[in-house]
């Protein structure tokens, strides 16, 4: 039903209807769940000599005109006052009303658009942002295109300016193919709302769209930071947006497998012990994930020298650094020169499985620890 209004809405800026026509075509249970969130509205029929009903009709087609008898309505066609009348029901009057701006607060609010919907123009609505890292991507709502649609559309651009990406909702879908190659180069995405929302319960679907122009715009993948999320970012100071999980696979040797932005690599067993506790820190402590060298040495995780932790670093740099968005392993594992460490990304891009839970993280020490100790005594 959600669909017809729609398009009736697209033909019209404020389409009424009757309770009769919407239940014949759909169903009295659609038709009741879109009154009851406010998608259509009553509105009490005026005490106007000009009201009319779609339905139904005379047999000449024409629509008829309503008239209070009584207490009942009937209907006359002005162009056959013999015939007649039509006895009509109350529920055949046009008397509910679509306004698009309860749907439009209905998609903002099942997509967590942040901000404020708010009326641009007559037909046109800001619907909120949502931010990505580094990027704000705003969202608007627009009834109708006129033929200066990229004056216009891309006009909206400097109205929101907070916005790098504007992402436009658009009733009637546009296959003005170079249209739309100009706005994309300006970072404005045009896209037919119908083709997108999931008209139960209002989701759209718009991640891969978002995700790919923001891949081409060289921003990291283009995940979607809750409102959480960004507080933490900026109470916490972290660098990056890369995702890193340890899901305790064996590589080959004494290796482990983990997995960076998607990609697998193999890491030696003593740096993955630098590398994992950090991430238990991170996950642990809700300070920022910082571990002192300090601690490092007496957890012996590293061994009882600043080089050491160093040389550690530095090595597991070089590793992880083209797998990395920025390719800045500097940034990623933070150092903030008063000797504390930590994997600067938020605590929900790491993934820990289940299986490095302490015991399995003691057996990873005590094999390091006891190759160290073998060493040391091989030692010349
Ligand atoms: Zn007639």
């Amino acid at each position: 039903m959600l669909k017809y209004l729609l398009q009736e809405a697209e033909k019209v800026s404020r389409p009424f209807f009757s309770k009769n026509e919407l239940i014949e075509q759909y169903s009295v249970a659609e038709f009741e769940r879109l009154t009851g969130l406010k998608i259509l509205s009553y509105c009490k029929p005026t005490k106007d000599t000009h009201e009319s009903v779609r339905k139904p009709r005379c047999h000449c087609g024409s629509p008829l005109t309503v008239v209070e008898v009584d207490s009942d309505l009937e209907g006359f066609c002005p162009e056959h006052p013999d015939d007649g009348p039509w006895l009509l029901d109350k529920d055949d009057r046009i008397s509910y009303e679509f306004p698009i701006k309860i749907l439009l607060e209905h998609i903002s609010s099942a997509n967590d658009f942040e901000g404020q919907l708010k009326e641009i123009s007559g037909s046109c609505y800001y619907l909120g942002y949502r931010i990505y890292p580094e990027t704000q991507v705003g969202f608007v709502f627009v009834r109708k295109i006129s033929k200066s649609a990229f004056v216009e559309l891309s006009g909206l651009k400097s109205i929101c300016d907070k916005d790098r990406v504007l992402v436009i909702l658009t009733l009637s879908p546009d296959e003005d193919i170079i249209l739309q190659k100009n706005l994309e180069n300006q970072s404005v995405i045009q896209l037919p709302l119908l083709d997108v929302l999931n008209t139960d319960n209002f989701a759209l679907s718009i991640n891969h769209i978002i995700s790919d122009h923001l891949k081409k715009l060289g921003i990291a993948e283009g995940t979607q930071l809750t409102k959480q999320q960004r507080l933490d970012y900026d109470k916490f100071g972290y660098k990056c947006y890369d995702q890193i999980s340890f899901p305790h696979k064996h590589g080959k040797g004494r290796n482990y497998l983990i997995n960076i932005n998607g990609k697998e690599i193999s890491i030696q067993y003593h740096e993955m012990l630098f590398l994992i506790f950090l991430a238990i820190q991170l996950k642990q402590n809700n300070g920022g994930g910082w571990i002192s060298g300090e601690q490092l040495e007496k957890q012996e995780v590293t061994r009882d020298s600043i080089a050491h932790i160093q040389r550690l670093r530095s090595d597991l740099k070089k590793q992880l650094n083209p797998y990395l968005h920025k390719m800045n392993s500097d940034e990623f594992l933070q150092n903030d020169k008063k000797g504390n460490y930590r994997l600067s990304v938020h605590p929900d891009f790491v993934y820990l499985a289940d299986e490095w839970s302490e015991k399995k993280f003691d057996t990873l020490k005590n094999a390091v620890i006891k190759e160290r100790k073998r060493r040391k005594k091989y030692a010349v």
